[in-house]
């Protein structure tokens, strides 16, 4: 048993950062044209009844009065309003819906064109400076143009008024001044029109956005605030090995228009769906979540469980149903594990969808796509079953709800807090589920990733840019793990369990840094564990 698991698990995650394709050329900054009349979207239509003139107004600030910014044009809901968002949360994690009063707001419309290749859309976002310093300029990120797409933004406005940009970083950055300093507390009313050319072959991180026989995967296709903490605005570009997002938790109300014949997978849960001619129109909420996603397709079916107050939802390819159901068994178990030993899944939905990612998976908030490469369950990768990798992929990608979703990290400068955790929950999952002999074989499998580069003792505690060619898989997805599990040993099993267990709850839907992960782990122990990170995580 434990030779069978450590040869079956040995393989494991071999593909996960080492399959990044040659870097595209910068994409232009397209001029100002107007979206295609084919792919214009639909002005949006009065989604709910008007507000409640009988609810709570909002409490204006003392710098600015919510009442002076521009009302939403593109939904009905006010800026303020978190009531869409209380379907997508179970109900011991709707009491977050009154407690991040601060976080952008996005309302996003945009419409795709038949051929899944081309989108054009409109923004709003209500921005709050949640930082302790004036701010005079706003960042987004233009991601298509840093994933072998390409995004023209035109028409940006603040609270109304004609804004001045530019443009950034081979036009993967839109940097916005503001006229007047935004204080502490202030709000602004971010506008803009955004046009997207989604690539038809798998380009850099990993394919992650692209069509690709009938799929499309439309990861961070909008302009996307950047990350303003105590080290500035965060808007350098991501390496082609790791994450491209460092996002604070946000609340998003997104109408899609698309094709009538496809099946849409996203973030968060659908709140109305309407078919005129040939098209749908789609309204979504999602939120806490630090990034809105879809993935579609005509070739999508889906299978569905249910485990406690959560939707699991499996969409791939008919011929493959196999393979979807299997996922579901497993992430439906991964749930259970990580509920009981970190927090509760937040969302009522997850999704997991099927793309031609070039990555085994990638993880979204409420929702991640696994490879299709891997749903044939009669396959085999290498000699390695396609149900090994397609079992331990799902737990990876689901434990980035955990690490990623409900607790942020920066994901560009320190991926061990997302890659090394998710790794240490998947040896949690086989360790639960199936016994001590499985979870030793994944164990092996982190032992082999580290083995690979020779056991060098480089810090965990990098930039992704930092290590290069084999190195990032060797340190943070074999290292890393193996530092979490002698931190555990080093604090006592019980201590550590109890500070996992803490950790969700001092840093929900916060962003979290080493520090502050260490001095939580330091308050559980009671013991100092700088010399253990020294040997570990920190670079000197
Ligand atoms: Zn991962």
């Amino acid at each position: 048993m434990k030779r069978t698991w450590f040869l079956t698990i040995l393989l494991l995650i071999l593909l996960a950062a080492c399959q990044s394709q040659t870097a595209v050329a910068p994409t232009p900054f397209p001029t100002a044209a107007p979206p295609s009349p084919a792919i214009q979207p639909t002005l949006p239509k009065p989604t709910t009844p008007p507000p409640d003139p009988t609810s709570e107004p909002a409490t204006p600030t003392p710098e600015t009065a919510v009442s002076l910014l521009p009302a939403p044009t593109l939904f009905t809901y006010g800026w303020d309003d978190r009531e869409p968002f209380r379907a997508g949360l179970i109900a011991s994690a709707q009491p977050i819906l009154d407690q991040l009063p601060g976080a952008p707001v996005y309302h996003l419309i945009f419409a795709v064109d038949d051929a899944l290749t081309s989108l054009a859309g409109q923004l709003e976002v209500y921005y709050t400076n949640q930082e302790k310093q004036p701010l005079d300029r706003v960042y987004f990120h233009l991601f298509p143009n840093l994933l072998g797409g390409e995004m023209g933004v035109e028409n940006v406005r603040l609270n109304g008024e004609t804004a001045v940009t530019a443009a950034q970083l081979n036009q993967t950055i839109l940097e916005i001044t503001l006229a007047d300093p935004l204080l502490p507390g202030g709000q602004i009313i971010i506008s803009m029109d955004f046009t997207t050319q989604i690539p038809t072959e798998s380009g850099r991180n990993y394919g992650i956005f692209a069509t690709v026989d009938e799929i499309m995967a439309l990861s961070h296709f909008y302009p996307m605030l950047a990350v303003f903490d105590d080290e500035g605005w965060h808007i350098a570009p991501a390496s082609e090995s790791g994450d491209v997002v460092y996002a604070d938790s946000s609340f998003f109300l997104v109408r899609a228009t698309l094709p009538a014949d496809v099946t849409a997978a996203t973030s968060g849960v659908r709140l109305e769906r309407d078919f005129v001619d040939d098209r749908q129109h789609l309204v979504y909420a999602a939120g806490p979540a630090r990034d809105f996603y879809m993935a579609a397709s005509s070739r999508y079916e889906l299978v569905s469980q249910t485990v406690g107050e959560t939707t699991l939802n499996s969409f791939a390819l008919a011929e493959l149903e196999d393979g979807a159901t299997a996922v579901l068994d497993t992430a439906a178990a991964a749930l259970e594990i990580y509920g009981r030993r970190f927090a509760p899944y937040p969302y009522t939905e997850l999704d997991i969808v099927s793309t031609p990612t070039l990555a085994l998976g990638v993880e979204y908030p409420g929702i991640f796509a696994n490879t299709l490469n891997i749903y044939n369950l009669n396959g085999d990768i290498r000699g390695t079953p396609n149900a090994i990798y397609l079992e331990s992929t799902t737990v990876h990608e689901a434990a980035h709800q955990w690490f990623y979703s409900l607790v942020g990290n920066d994901q560009l400068n320190e991926p061990w807090l997302d890659e090394s955790l998710a790794q240490y929950a998947t040896w949690l999952y086989y360790l639960d589920r199936y016994g001590s002999d499985a979870a030793d074989g994944f164990y092996q499998s982190l032992e082999s990733r580290w083995d690979r580069i020779d056991r060098a003792e480089i810090p965990i505690g990098q930039p992704v840019d930092a290590y290069p060619g084999a190195e990032y898989s060797g340190i943070i997805y074999g290292r890393g793990p193996l530092f979490v599990r002698e931190l555990a040993d080093s604090m006592g099993q019980t201590a550590f369990d109890d500070f996992l267990r803490d950790y969700f709850v001092a840093f929900q839907w916060q962003i979290v840094d080493t520090e502050g992960f260490k001095s939580l782990a330091e308050q559980h122990c009671d013991c100092d564990l700088t010399d253990l990170f020294q040997r570990w995580v920190y670079t000197q």
